[in-house]
């Protein structure tokens, strides 16, 4: 026995329309069963395609862009005392450059990837230079630091790549780089503040690295002690 859910009459079984009020009846039973146009609600669940690398691409593009194009608007229009929206667009440079690789064009060769990188960093410190008193700091210690740190980035990621590579040698690619990375560094702001080079904390640096190279080789040229690292790592 069943009842209209409007009027609460009762029904026929074989009613489809409840006689007094005209409410459709429902065993909801059979909803399952009913057709796309017959049923009361949807019976299949939506679905939703899945968002693709390229629309995120996009979204991150349109947000750096109008993040930049806004900063400079208000820099001509509003706040105009410096010209600080330049550094916002270098800065938008690098965030670009350094997500681009990962979400627009994944296939893209690592060593173009930290070129551009380096590329771009270069133009932020030269949108700094717009700031600054002067430019000497840009082309004597901006340009050779950034062009020293692309170089290094590009050498350790050639050795990570085209270099055996076990526990042991990353780590020894990994920490010369660190120990040439902090030399050099050193050598180039030195020659930028007081014109002539003496080494103080880099030299500890590049102490600690050159013994730790020296285990790793070691290590490296002993099978026996290679082999036995590499069992309690698990490589
Ligand atoms: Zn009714």
């Amino acid at each position: 026995m069943s009842y209209c859910v409007n009027c609460g009459v009762e029904l026929d079984a074989s009613a489809k329309r409840c006689p007094l009020c005209a409410t459709p009846v429902l065993n909801p039973n059979e909803i399952g069963k009913l057709s796309e146009a017959q049923a009361p609600f949807p019976v299949q669940k939506g679905q939703v395609e899945p968002v693709r690398r390229k629309d995120v691409g996009i979204l991150l593009s349109m947000v750096t862009l109008a993040a930049a194009a806004v900063c400079v608007i208000l820099n001509a229009l509003v706040f105009r005392e410096h010209m600080w929206s330049l550094a916002v667009l270098g800065s938008c440079a690098v965030l670009w450059m350094f997500l681009e690789p990962f979400v627009i064009r994944p296939g893209q060769s690592v060593y173009l990837s930290i070129f551009l990188d380096g590329a771009a960093i270069a133009f932020l410190l030269y949108m700094i230079t717009f700031l600054s008193a002067g430019k000497e700091w840009f082309w004597e210690l901006g340009i050779p630091l950034t062009v020293f740190v692309t170089v290094m980035a590009e050498l350790l990621t050639f050795c990570l790549r085209r270099l055996p590579r076990s526990f042991l040698t990353v780590s020894l690619y990994s920490i010369t780089a660190a120990g040439l990375l902090c030399t050099g560094i050193e050598i180039l702001v030195d020659c930028y503040v007081t014109r002539a080079v003496s080494l103080s904390w880099s030299a500890v640096v590049l102490t600690v690295c050159g013994v730790l190279d020296i285990a790793f080789i070691t290590m490296l040229s002993r099978r026996r002690l290679r082999n036995s690292i590499r069992k309690r790592l698990h490589f």
